[in-house]
């Protein structure tokens, strides 16, 4: 015996179907090869068993999948979808693509971002959605030229390159990119119109963005000025604040500097002051004292006079005596007091230019720290240049694209010119500060927070040069309520965050000083620098560009008159195309016109406009929020009719019927968090803790990762709480792969006892009290899952299906059911509805994981019997299957799991005791049990008596007596328990069962020894 078991638990190992076929039964197919010699009275009946058998495979291999089973459940799908006929747009699904940047290889982020999105496509689709989902990708910008120029020679000085050049190799990078990267999305089962895809190189899109620009322009919300913008040294261009990483430990030179007062008038001040007074200011970027052009007070601020032996008389604000005196061992309080507004009007000397400066009110000067008098250079910093423009004082700013001085600054600093302000000539102008006596005190190690350009990894400079910008100040309020009243955000706090991020923004400059990018589309004056943007010139400009190339452009071979319209003809010899490009989050931030041609193509784009929006959903990783989500909206803004009107009218609460015509980009916003290593830590080379989707699907040994296949990537992503950072590792994926194998082990298991079905299904009113119980916690389960796909939460469906697989199949029905499925004959009436109930089971499992594990359940639905599949190619032609609401039965529900489940569980405390205790009986089969309830009218009684023909079965016992007197004899072998169930104490006693073993089903039912079963031998025979 001991060998056939052995026996045994090799087949059903090899099976793979340990976990439901049990220890006791094997395949028939199996046997010739393993236990073809025993003769034992098991094996002879075990032919007539009927054991799950199905093709259905425990593992299938990647050429099987990449080459057959993706194809069938994406291309194939989407192709099937493409061609629905669809009547309203409520029966049309739209997620936006957010265009992955085209350089360079996919990362692990990508893959939680494009299968996050597959599953909210496919969830839509298995519900009779058509959907439409066009990826995107992003081709222009520094990144990508910074490849390019690789490649050319690297002694050639960027300025000296053809921009053509610059652009035909810019292409040619972010096509191979863009075909890399979409044979990766598509190897991860991602579904989409891959065939035609959406790319911000295209002419038709360069074109589209064009138009835009001008319908901003006609808004009259394009302007260009000189103005101090972040400036990138390394890579000689403006930086929008999405561009920027603040360094909390950047480390400064900070300086207290003095300029000597010349026209100092204190009015209402009967006070005498002889000798030297300064005004103290204190700067961070003594660099651009060279650039001062006033000191701003704060005119309710109090002020005071200080007297130092060394500096003389010294002014500060009152609160920040303290905070300069603690440098000078000598200074002393002269007790005058006044107010900011005293001092406005009076002028300083700036030693450099040899000018009397004004002193001047600004509103951003705080007693906080410093001095309370704060240096202004207006061509250097965003406050300066405001309060300059305030008072008439314009910005100066002798640096160029480099951060180097130039010959703009005064005669007396032209040892400056060529030193960069960021190194040499910053030492250079504290030497000279030094010279003229000017510090007060000097700190070499000022530590603060400072922006970084996010590509060079460098501290940037804020300097003064003309740049195009779109003015967002006049549409950020209604868009800012807009988003308040109309967008949903998962989770919710995204909702803030975009908010806030446009609240705090005035302005987006949108040129940069680089070849690869849309060009902005101005003419300039040669001589004057004057900037030429009308109507007729933009439209020739689109013009031109639509017949030929953005290309054409850029090449010097192109001559000017081409791109004139007649009304500027004339003046050809002296204009001159600009050079600059837009901003790359220009380009993606206006893809929502894809959305939006694709409705008009369709006839839907009234009922879009009707609706308020364009895509039903945007769903990219939280950074977006600076980033597309913003660009996205404030595009869309600032090309409505709305933003032409004037400032005071765009709100909506002035007139709101002119906002209901509003259509936004999106209508959901979902965003997830950053993949991290399983300890919480960023992912990078220098850790050496890198995992790329690559590694996930096919192992990684050094690594230690299993080779979970594209199911197992996807697995993870779906059971992972995106709306937080994620992690990844060998731990988490190995836990994915065995969760994977065991839902694969299920479909096999339904798949394999459904094999000699007909279809034939039991009506709900025939089946038995376990099956009906089944069916409802099965409903429960598509119901809750499908409430869960529509809030987006993968995590809890993935949570929810393992406990019911584990639960409510793999311990009760599967176990439950397993005899009368291997043992009774096919004509049996109880297989017949537990047959009926594996269809409910897998076609419920089937849609629920679809969406997630597509490439699974397309292998399972190729190996389904045509009474599920109705001959369909995929599960998602069948939509979403929902078992009947009247399936729900709450009732009995509690009488399992309140009743029956208890008294099971305690039972098999009692046995396992026994087994430890006594190691005779392991098996629950070879015992017999009473049950005594103390009530004899409870309703734990009438549950137990409703149910007490299959209550042996329930509890897989061959035995089982209520309330009857528990035999006192001999027997060696008596477990007792007492408990409460419900509202009655139970007493369960185990008993070894004096009937024999059947060598069939192994029941303890056999009147004799080696004999069968009352059922087993009317089947035999
Ligand atoms: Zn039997």
């Amino acid at each position: 015996m001991k060998l056939l078991c052995e026996g045994v638990n090799g087949v059903a190992k090899r099976l793979n179907f340990q976990l439901y076929v049990g220890k006791h039964y094997y395949s028939t197919k199996q046997k010739k090869n393993s236990v073809e010699d025993n003769d034992d009275l098991s094996h002879k009946y075990s032919l007539s068993l009927k054991l799950p058998s199905t093709e259905f495979p425990n593992r299938s291999s990647q050429e099987l999948i990449q080459n057959k089973l993706i194809p069938q459940c994406s291309t194939n799908l989407y192709d099937w979808n493409s061609g629905k006929e669809v009547d309203s747009i409520k029966d049309l699904f739209i997620l936006h693509d957010g265009p992955p940047y085209a350089n360079g290889n996919l990362h692990i982020g990508h893959a939680l971002n494009k299968i996050l999105k597959d599953m909210v496509n496919r969830f839509q689709l298995i519900n009779g959605k058509k959907i439409f989902y066009k990826p995107g990708w992003d081709c222009h910008g520094l990144p990508i030229e910074l490849k390019a120029l690789e490649k050319l020679n690297s002694s050639t000085k960027r300025k000296d390159l053809d921009p053509v050049k610059i652009r035909k190799l810019g292409k040619e990078h972010a096509l191979q990119a863009v075909n890399l990267q979409s044979e990766d999305f598509k190897s991860w089962a991602i579904m989409g119109d891959f065939m035609n895809p959406y790319k911000t190189l295209d002419n038709t899109y360069v074109v589209t963005q064009l138009k835009m620009f001008k319908k901003m322009f006609d808004n009259g919300l394009i302007h260009r000025q000189k103005k101090p913008v972040y400036w990138g040294c390394e890579n000689s261009t403006a930086l929008a604040e999405g561009e920027l990483e603040y360094n909390e430990n950047h480390k400064s030179t900070a300086a207290y500097i003095k300029f000597q007062m010349v026209n100092f008038k204190l009015a209402d001040v009967d006070v005498e002051i002889t000798g030297n007074t300064s005004a103290l200011i204190w700067t961070s970027t003594p660099w651009t004292i060279v650039s001062n052009k006033a000191i701003s007070i704060n005119e309710n601020l109090t002020y005071s006079i200080l007297k130092s032996q060394q500096h003389g008389y010294l002014i500060v604000a009152e609160d920040l005596i303290s905070n300069c005196a603690k440098f000078d061992g000598t200074i002393k309080d002269t007790k005058i007091r006044f107010l900011g507004k005293q001092l406005v009007g009076s002028t300083y000397s700036n030693p450099f230019t040899n000018e009397a400066l004004p002193i001047i009110s600004g509103s951003h000067v705080t007693n906080t720290a410093g001095t309370g008098l704060v240096h202004t250079a207006p061509g250097h910093g965003h406050d300066d240049y405001l309060v300059c423009l305030e008072n008439g004082i314009k910005p100066y700013s002798p640096v160029d694209n480099y951060g180097r001085y130039t010959e703009k600054v005064p005669d007396s600093c032209r040892d400056l010119i060529k030193k960069k302000v960021l190194g040499e000539g910053n030492e250079l102008m504290i030497n000279k500060l030094q010279t003229l006596n000017m510090l007060f005190h000097l700190d070499r190690n000022y530590i603060h927070s400072y922006p970084y350009d996010w590509r060079s990894k460098k501290p940037i400079i804020i300097r003064s040069t003309p740049q195009w910008f779109i003015n967002v100040e006049k549409i950020k309020k209604i868009t800012t309520e807009l988003l308040n009243s109309r967008v949903k955000f998962f989770p919710e706090r995204g909702s803030k965050r975009l908010i806030s991020f446009i609240k705090n923004r005035n302005e987006w400059c949108i040129s940069r000083q680089r070849s690869w990018g849309v060009p902005i589309p101005v003419i300039y004056d040669k001589n004057t620098d004057e900037a030429i943007l009308t109507d007729d010139l933009l439209d020739k400009i689109i013009n031109v560009v639509e017949k030929d190339s953005p290309n054409k452009w850029f090449d010097p071979n192109s001559s000017i008159i081409e791109w004139l319209p007649e009304s500027l003809q004339d003046k050809a010899d002296h204009l001159v195309r600009g050079t600059d490009t837009m901003d790359v989050w220009f380009d993606s931030g206006t893809s929502w016109n894809i959305i939006e041609q694709y409705l008009v193509e369709n006839n839907f784009i009234q009922d879009a406009n009707a609706r308020g929006y364009l895509a039903d959903i945007y769903l990219e990783g939280s950074d977006q929020h600076r980033g597309w989500f913003q660009s996205s909206i404030l595009t869309k803004m600032a090309t409505t009719k709305a933003a032409s009107l004037p400032e005071t009218d765009l709100h909506i609460e002035s007139s709101s019927s002119t906002f209901d015509n509003i259509v936004l980009p999106y209508n959901k916003i979902i965003t997830h968090g950053f993949t991290l290593d399983e300890k919480g830590n960023k992912m990078s080379k220098s850790l050496g803790n890198i995992i790329s989707p690559d590694s996930i699907i096919y192992g990684d040994k050094k690594a230690k990762l299993p080779a979970i296949g594209v199911d197992g990537l996807r697995l993870w992503v779906a059971q992972s709480d995106y709306s937080n950072d994620v992690n990844v590792g060998s731990t988490i994926l190995k836990r994915v792969g065995e969760n994977l194998k065991k839902i694969r082990i299920t479909l096999r298991f339904l798949l394999g006892n459904l094999n000699d079905f007909n279809g034939e299904e039991v009506s709900y009113e025939n089946l038995s009290f376990l099956d009906k119980f089944t069916l409802s916690k099965l409903s429960n389960l598509s119901l809750a899952s499908k409430e869960n796909f529509e809030n987006f939460s993968y995590s809890k469906i993935i949570r929810e299906l393992n406990n019911h697989m584990n639960v409510n199949l793999s311990s009760i029905y599967f176990d439950i059911s397993k005899d009368c499925l291997y043992a009774d004959g096919t004509s049996s009436h109880r297989r017949r509805s537990i047959q009926t109930v594996l269809v409910a089971i897998f076609k419920t499992y089937i849609s629920i994981l679809s969406p997630i594990l597509p490439v699974l359940t397309q292998e399972a639905w190729n190996h389904a019997p045509d009474f599920i599949t109705n001959g369909t190619a995929s599960p998602f032609m069948k939509n979403w299957y929902q078992l009947p609401l009247e399936f729900r039965d709450l009732t009995l529900e509690a009488e399992f799991e309140n009743i029956i489940w208890p008294i099971k569980d305690q039972l098999k405390i009692l046995v396992d005791k026994g087994s430890r205790i006594d190691k005779a009986i392991k098996n629950t089969l070879e015992t017999k049990v009473y049950i005594t309830t103390q009530n004899q009218n409870s309703n734990t009684l009438n549950v137990l008596n409703k149910h007490r023909e299959h209550l042996a079965d329930y509890f897989l016992t061959s035995k089982l007596c209520i309330n009857d007197n528990v035999p006192k004899d001999k027997s060696d072998y008596n477990y007792e328990s007492k408990f409460t169930v419900g509202e009655d104490e139970v007493t369960v006693n185990v008993l070894r069962n004096e009937n024999f073993k059947c060598p069939r089903c192994w029941k303890f039912q056999s009147l004799e020894e080696d004999s069968l079963c009352h059922r087993c031998s009317e089947l035999v025979e």
